[in-house]
């Protein structure tokens, strides 16, 4: 049996109704080109399903859910990875300047 896949970005299983042009991603999070979308848009979407299980709560507490349920998402970890490891090397080159004007 194939195990089932998830989308990275939102976590919907990839059944092939949901299933989108990307790899691991599903169609709500990818526009037509496969291309997965703006943090804001799969927020705003996540927020739009939070409130359909939840009808009780409002814009600003379903975006909060939203964000806080992105944060265990695969495709977000990355991102917030990415950040830090660019940052990493930011701090890393500049550390080489500084040992190579310092006497
Ligand atoms: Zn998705």
């Amino acid at each position: 049996m194939e195990q089932m896949k998830f989308c990275y970005a939102c976590g919907a299983p990839l059944t092939t109704e949901f299933k989108g042009l990307a790899e691991n991603y599903c169609k709500h999070c990818t526009d037509e080109g496969g291309k997965v979308k703006s943090r804001q848009e799969i927020q705003a979407g996540l927020a739009e399903w939070f409130k359909m299980w939840q009808p009780n709560i409002d814009d600003r507490i379903a975006l909060e859910r939203a964000s806080h349920y992105m944060k265990a998402m695969p495709h977000w970890v990355d991102e917030s990875q990415n950040k830090q490891a660019e940052a990493t090397r930011k701090t890393a080159r500049l550390t080489c300047i500084v040992e190579r004007v310092a006497p």
